[in-house]
C-alpha cells in the first residue's frame, strides 16, 4: 500500500491524498491552495497523480470546504469521470461554493484585465481561473451522496464508512478497509475535526478499534481555544457599551458555519436574559443560503439548536432576524445609526458586502466590530485586529474610530486537547500516524503530545508530496 500527501503537508490547505492499495487508486479530498503569492502556481501543479485521471477509481470528500474540495471542476477537466462521494449536506453546500468559487476567480481575472494598465501588469501575470462556473456545475454530476455510517463499497474489496466530523454541516472523518489477498487494512482519514461542545452542530464521533494509517488534522496543534463561557462574555459586553454608546455592532463572519453558530449563540444570550431584544440583520447571500442548507438537515444539529431554534421562531420579536438579498435593502442598513446587529461577509472583509458596511460604521465611534474568525495576514480583517487606525475601503481612507473586539471561542477546528481526547477512541495504537493539515510548527507540537501522552510506534510530520509505502 501507498499513500501520497499531495497537499495540505505543512500548511492548512491543499488537502489531498492519493491511496493505492490492492491494485486500487482513490483519493481523499481535492482541496485548493489557498492565502500567499505561491497558491495559483500550486494549484496549477496540484493533482499530479502520475496516472491517467481515468485510471483513478473513486474520490472521497471529507466536507465541503474550498480548501478540501476546490479543485474538483479541476479533476474533472483533466479528465476524471468517476464518482465522487461525500455526505448529502456536503453536497448541498458543494452546489452553492464551487459554482461561488469559480465565479470569484472570474471576478479576480476580469478585475485585473480592466486595471492591467494602471498597475503596468505583463498580461502574461494575469491570473487565469482554474476553472469557470459552467466547469464547476459539471462537476458537481460526479457527486454521490453517502450518509453517515451507512457501509459505502465502491469498488468490490473497499468499504468505506464517513463518521461525523462536528466541524461544519455535512463533514466526516472516514474508515476505508481495504482487503487484498486475504489480508484487511483499515485506514483512518480525520478530515478536519470539530471542537467539542460548539453550538449548533453535533460533537464528533470518536474513532474506535484499530488503524493502520491515521491521517490526523493539526490546525491547531499547538494551540488552546478560550472557552466558550469566555466568548458568551464577551459579546454581552460588547452588546451593551455598543447599545450604551448608541451604534451599531458589525459582525464579519464566514457564510457558512460562523454564521450560523453567531446568530444561535445571540438566541441563547438573549432567551437567558443576559441580552436585551436584538435586531439582526443578515446581509449576505451565501449566509442566506448557508442557513437555509442547515435548517433543511435538522438531523446534524444538536439538542440545544433544535431548543433555540423553536425558541426563536415562537418569539421573533425577541430576537427578529432579517435574512438580506437584496441589494437595495442592503443599502438602506446604511441608514440605521444605532441598535443594529449587521452580521455579512465575507468573514475576513476581503470581499462582499461587509465593505460597505465597515465603510459606514467604522469611523463612528459608537460603534463596536466584532471578529469572530480567523484572519489571514494581508487582509482587512487582520489589520483591523491589528489595531490600524486608518484602511483603505473602495479606495477610500476610512478612519479606525469604532472599537474592534475579537473574541477567540469560536473556532471551526479541535484544539490540542480535543484531538488528543479523539485520538484516545483508538483501542490498539494505530501502526502508523501521519500529521497533517497544520503549519509545521502546529503539527511538530501535535507530534510531540501525541508521543507524550500514547507512545505510539510511529508518529511523526507529513511532508508536502511525499509518498509512504505501508
Ligand atoms: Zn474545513
Amino acid at each position: 500500500m501507498r499513500l501520497g500527501f499531495l497537499g495540505a503537508a505543512g500548511e492548512v490547505t491543499g488537502s489531498c491524498t492519493l491511496v493505492e492499495a490492492a491494485g486500487l487508486r482513490f483519493v481523499v479530498d481535492c482541496g485548493m491552495f489557498q492565502g500567499g503569492s505561491e497558491a495559483r502556481g500550486k494549484n496549477q501543479r496540484a493533482l499530479n497523480f502520475g496516472c491517467d485521471m481515468r485510471r483513478i477509481d473513486f474520490v472521497l470528500l471529507t466536507h465541503a470546504h474550498i480548501d478540501h474540495s476546490g479543485l474538483l471542476p479541476r479533476l474533472a477537466m483533466l479528465g476524471y469521470r468517476g464518482p465522487v462521494y461525500a455526505t448529502p449536506a456536503t453536497i448541498d453546500l458543494l452546489h452553492v461554493l464551487l459554482p461561488d468559487s469559480a465565479h470569484i476567480q472570474e471576478k479576480e481575472a476580469e478585475w485585473h484585465l480592466r486595471n492591467r494598465h494602471r498597475r503596468g501588469m505583463d498580461p502574461r501575470a494575469i491570473p487565469v481561473p482554474l476553472y469557470s462556473v459552467e466547469q464547476a456545475r459539471a462537476a458537481l454530476r460526479l457527486l454521490r451522496p453517502v450518509r453517515y455510517g451507512e457501509i459505502l463499497r465502491p469498488v468490490g474489496d473497499v468499504a468505506v464508512r464517513f463518521h461525523d466530523a462536528g466541524h461544519i454541516l455535512g463533514s466526516a472523518w472516514l474508515e476505508v478497509s481495504v482487503s487484498n489477498a486475504g489480508q484487511k487494512r483499515r485506514l483512518i482519514f480525520s478530515g478536519d475535526l470539530g471542537q467539542p461542545d460548539r453550538p449548533v452542530l453535533l460533537d464528533p464521533q470518536q474513532p474506535d478499534g484499530e488503524a493502520d494509517a491515521l491521517l490526523v488534522e493539526s490546525t491547531y496543534g499547538d494551540r488552546r481555544h478560550r472557552s466558550l463561557a469566555e466568548t458568551e462574555d464577551e459579546i454581552v459586553e460588547v452588546c451593551a457599551r455598543t447599545r450604551a454608546a448608541g451604534g451599531n455592532l458589525i459582525v464579519p463572519s464566514f457564510a457558512v458555519g460562523r454564521t450560523q453558530e453567531i446568530i444561535t449563540l445571540l438566541a441563547k444570550l438573549v432567551r437567558s436574559r443576559r441580552l436585551p431584544p436584538l435586531k439582526v440583520y443578515v446581509d449576505s447571500p451565501m449566509a442566506n443560503v448557508a442557513t437555509r442548507i442547515t435548517l433543511a438537515h435538522p438531523e446534524l444539529l444538536d439538542a440545544e439548536a433544535h431548543e433555540l431554534i423553536a425558541w426563536q421562531q415562537a418569539h421573533p420579536e425577541l430576537l427578529k432576524l432579517e435574512f438580506i438579498a437584496d441589494v437595495e435593502r442592503s443599502k438602506q442598513l446604511n441608514a440605521i445609526r444605532s441598535g443594529a446587529v449587521i452580521i455579512s461577509a465575507s468573514g475576513m472583509c476581503e470581499a462582499g458586502r461587509i465593505k460597505y458596511h465597515l465603510r459606514e460604521n467604522l469611523p463612528r465611534r459608537e460603534c463596536s466590530i466584532l471578529i469572530a474568525g480567523f484572519q489571514a495576514a494581508g487582509t482587512l480583517g487582520r489589520r483591523l485586529v491589528d489595531g490600524a487606525r486608518l484602511v483603505r475601503i473602495f479606495g477610500q481612507q476610512v478612519p479606525v474610530r469604532a472599537r474592534v473586539v475579537t473574541v477567540g471561542g469560536l473556532s471551526a477546528h479541535a484544539d490540542q486537547a480535543a484531538l488528543l481526547d479523539w485520538l484516545g477512541g483508538f483501542q490498539r495504537p494505530p501502526r502508523h500516524c501521519f500529521v497533517g493539515h497544520g503549519e509545521a510548527s502546529a503539527a511538530a507540537a501535535l507530534v510531540t503530545a501525541i508521543q507524550a501522552r500514547y507512545d505510539w510506534p510511529e508518529v511523526r510530520a507529513t511532508v508536502p508530496g511525499e509518498f509512504v509505502n505501508l
